[in-house]
């Protein structure tokens, strides 16, 4: 694992803040790592006659909206307005399967959509956009990632949700992040040797939970990639009772400063259940709608990644994600376009270890 960044590189005095990447004063900082609730893409008149609009499709299409929890907030409000669901890869997986509706429009990128239409074939399913994809998805080509399970036939092929239909077909085991621990927990327990993809941060966290004995593909997600120990110790400088709340997808240095690692969903737990009245928050901004929504009385801070001049492609926010939006949403509901399809051969392979997860965790429920 490589990570620039030492684990004391920080300092205790907010003199140090002002020589750091991040110019201004200390408040100035801490200002602009505050969350502030606000649906900031609409006005309240866009966003009402997008709902009316929006609405009338999805009784029309027998339709629900399944949205991740790192789409625009007004996505996120519209889904909660119309029974649909806001939430992580798992929980999207499993209400979409279970959903008494015909269709399904799917806010996120396109491996949840691909994992919509594998789970429930009889579903028409739509993404507001078919070019959102994730970089932990281009970063496991299928022919590369074959080639490397090949070298290694004893091993137990595990892929992180956020993988092609193609590469699900070639593992053993689909996990998410909220149950990566508990499954390679389990393998290991069997004496299971363990290929893990695509995210090597993530696959280096639960190797050290568990202890298991895994070959960790090199991939990262370029937004949690950025968040560094440094940008965060510069922070708790300024708000030194604030906890750390961090997704598995970061950096080690990040991880070895949590007060609670976790998936999405654990991590809006984490908040709630916490005593600390501010959290430092290393995930998608996205997020922080269900956050402030589920958790109103606490303050949240985004996490910063690499600084001001630094190499920070994304800044918290992933571009992808941010591609989903209420026009978008909408026309493909009403020009039924950007459906998603899945080749059935591929869907039937890559069905199965979809399916042992979601019997793994309801065997666990
Ligand atoms: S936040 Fe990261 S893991 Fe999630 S879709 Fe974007 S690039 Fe992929």
């Amino acid at each position: 694992m490589t990570d620039q960044h030492s684990h004391n590189s920080g300092s205790n005095s907010s003199d140090a803040i002002a020589t750091s990447a991040y110019s201004g004063s200390a408040e100035d900082i801490v200002k602009r790592h505050i969350y502030e609730p606000s649906l900031p893409s609409y006005t309240e008149a866009e966003f009402n006659s997008a709902a009316e609009r929006i609405t009338a499709l999805l009784e029309k299409e027998n339709a629900a909206i399944v949205a991740h929890y790192y789409t625009d907030p007004a996505i996120q409000k519209l889904a909660e307005m119309t029974g649909g669901i806001v939430s992580d890869s798992l929980e999207m997986a499993r209400f979409g399967a279970a959903h008494k509706a015909q269709t399904l429009i799917v806010a996120g990128v396109k491996f949840m959509g691909e994992t919509a239409k594998i789970l429930s074939p009889e579903k028409r399913v739509f993404m507001p956009t078919l070019e959102a994809t994730c970089s932990l998805d281009l970063g496991c080509p299928i022919e590369e990632f074959s080639a490397f399970c090949d070298q290694h036939p004893d091993r137990t092929v595990v892929v992180y949700a956020n993988t092609s239909a193609a590469v699900k077909a070639r593992a053993d085991w689909v996990v998410t992040s909220s149950i990566a621990v508990d499954v390679v927990d389990y393998l290991d327990g069997l004496g299971e040797k363990i290929i893990w993809a695509p995210d090597k941060h993530l696959g280096a966290y639960v190797q050290k939970q568990t202890g298991a004995d895994m070959l960790l593909w090199d991939s990262t997600c370029i937004v949690h990639d950025e968040f560094k120990a440094k940008g965060i110790l510069d922070l708790k400088a300024v708000y030194p009772n604030a906890a750390v709340l961090a997704h598995p997808e970061s950096p080690a240095s990040v991880l070895a400063l949590a007060d609670r690692v976790g998936s999405t969903t654990q991590i809006i737990q984490a908040a709630s259940e916490l005593p600390h009245e501010q959290f430092i928050v290393a995930t998608d901004q996205g997020i922080f709608y269900k956050l402030t929504q589920l958790v109103p009385n606490k303050q949240f801070l985004i996490a910063p990644t690499g600084g001001a001049g630094a190499t920070c492609k994304s800044c918290a926010n992933c571009p992808w994600m941010a591609m989903n939006d209420l026009d978008n949403l909408a026309n493909s509901l009403e020009l039924k376009t950007n459906e998603v399809f899945v080749e059935e051969a591929l869907a039937a392979r890559a069905l199965l270890p979809l399916q042992r997860m979601l019997d793994f965790v309801k065997a666990g429920a």
